[in-house]
């Protein structure tokens, strides 16, 4: 009998998953695991809000796995040793995953395939997270692209693949399972959040996109820069944890845009979102260096205020600024923000507060819901102009404008700041005209 271990990290679902479905085609029986790595857990940029949001999740997958004929295993420790562990009692010869592009994940799966292989054991790894990995969109020269629009467009060029079925499991008599742990708390992980999650899982995720595709994506290039407005998928949580899989979700809005042929630019738009998910994937994988400085490394020296008492009040929604406390107020009681207002306030906390853009991206780390490397710290470059972003540093949101402009009616601010109106609102922290003229000088220096 050939059995197989799947072993889950971001791609929590049964369906459209590529090595759980490569694994199945290939075995007599998979046995799926999921490692609680202790590593991540105990990372400083770790949150409580994603990992409250991945529990439910993972409550979700056990369900669907048992009622799918499985039984999934659970694990908490050194990766690697737990790995041995497995592979040992459950005389597994093959170990399939789907690939991860954070430096450190490559890592950890590059030391347990030599790992597995030293057992004897075959692994199998597969693209499935992105629809076209890092080393798929290259120039003509080979080298990796460093500006999204010319990246894009040889991202739309390249084919794509196709959508996989719902997989299901065999469990036969003489298998030998692993021992499991349950599926942990939040508190016995050693976290706690009082936020409100939206609904987990694969089943929600798809009711999610499914709303999403008949309805917000038809008008989703005209709404989705208004906060005050459900313009857009809000499936960020999902695509993080791979309850849904980027290749289920361009096919639904690609359905939608070739059934309302009328909302095809609309759609269009959509599509580059993901295709601005999967540029900073590659950024991350061919610039690594991302992580922990700046991707244009002449700004590594700016001279940033790093005012501590300044950074606290933009971490508590009190600066005095409503589009800016209404986004912060936003992120810490829901674990999410609208993407026009994540760009204000991260543009507000380094060109008005001189403060850090790491200091920021740690922050957003710890409470967003869809907490993700390479999408935080690319919108965090960009936001910050020591990132990717073609246009020079120059770039300072006005958010006293951008207000005006995308919450005309000031329906969010109202929503997360309402006292904005009253005398009971601090008074602005800083004085932006002031603060653009030293922010430009900040970055002339360099
Ligand atoms: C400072 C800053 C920090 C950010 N941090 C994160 C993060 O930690 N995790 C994260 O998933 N996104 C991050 N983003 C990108 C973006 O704000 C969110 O993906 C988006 O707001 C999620 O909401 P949605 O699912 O409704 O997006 P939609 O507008 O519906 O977009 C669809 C999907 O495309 C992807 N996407 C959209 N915009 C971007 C973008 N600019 N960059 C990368 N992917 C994008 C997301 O997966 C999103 O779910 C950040 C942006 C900025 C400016």
């Amino acid at each position: 009998m050939k059995i197989a271990l799947h072993w889950f990290r971001c791609d929590l679902r049964l369906s459209d998953n590529t090595a759980l479905q490569a694994s199945q085609a290939a075995s007599d029986a998979v046995i799926p695991v999921f490692i609680f790595d202790p590593v991540i857990l105990k990372a400083p940029d770790c949150g409580a809000p994603i990992v409250a949001f991945m529990l439910k999740c993972l409550e979700s997958l056990e369900k669907n796995i048992e009622a799918a004929g499985g039984r999934l295993i659970f694990r908490h420790g050194e990766v690697e040793t737990e790995m041995r562990e497995l592979l040992r009692v459950t005389g597994a010869k093959a170990l399939y995953f789907n690939r991860d592009y954070e430096p450190y994940a490559r890592k950890r799966d590059g030391a347990v395939e030599k790992l597995a292989q030293s057992m004897g054991v075959e692994v199998h790894h597969f693209k499935d997270s992105v629809i076209h990995e890092p080393d798929e969109v290259l120039k003509g020269d080979g080298n990796p692209y460093g500006v999204f629009t010319p990246y894009s467009r040889v991202w739309r060029s390249k084919p794509q693949p196709n959508v996989l079925p719902v997989a299901k499991f065999r469990r036969p008599a003489e298998l030998k399972e692993p021992e499991s742990l349950p599926l942990p708390s939040l508190k016995e992980l050693g976290f706690s959040t009082d936020i409100a999650l939206p609904p987990a899982g694969e089943k929600a995720g798809r009711e999610r996109l499914k709303e999403f595709a008949a309805n917000a994506v038809l008008q989703y290039a005209d709404q989705r820069n208004f906060p005050g407005i459900e313009g857009s998928s809000r499936l960020s949580p999902h695509l993080r944890l791979g309850t849904l899989s980027p290749r289920t979700v361009m096919a639904a809005v690609e359905r939608a845009g070739e059934e309302h042929p009328t909302s095809k630019k609309q759609t269009d738009i959509y599509v580059n979102e993901l295709i601005w998910r999967e540029f900073y994937r590659q950024i991350l994988w061919h610039f690594p260096h991302v992580a922990e400085s700046c991707f244009k490394p002449q700004y590594n020296d700016l001279q940033w205020e790093n005012d501590e008492r300044l950074f606290a009040a933009w971490c508590e929604g009190r600066t005095g600024f409503p589009i800016v406390d209404a986004g912060m107020r936003q992120l810490n009681t829901t674990g999410w923000m609208h993407n026009r207002v994540r760009m204000i306030v991260a543009t507000f906390l380094t060109k008005d507060l001189l403060i850090s853009w790491q200091w920021g991206e740690r922050y957003f780390m710890q409470k967003l819901i869809d907490a993700d490397l390479a999408s935080n710290n690319g919108g965090w470059q960009w936001s910050a102009s020591t990132g990717t972003d073609a246009q020079p540093y120059f770039r300072i949101f006005n958010p006293i404008s951008q207000a005006e402009k995308f919450d005309p009616e000031g329906r969010y601010i109202r929503h997360y700041v309402p006292e904005a109106d009253t005398l009971a609102y601090p008074a602005p922290i800083v004085d932006h005209a002031q603060q653009r003229i030293k922010a430009l000088a900040l970055f002339k220096q360099t």
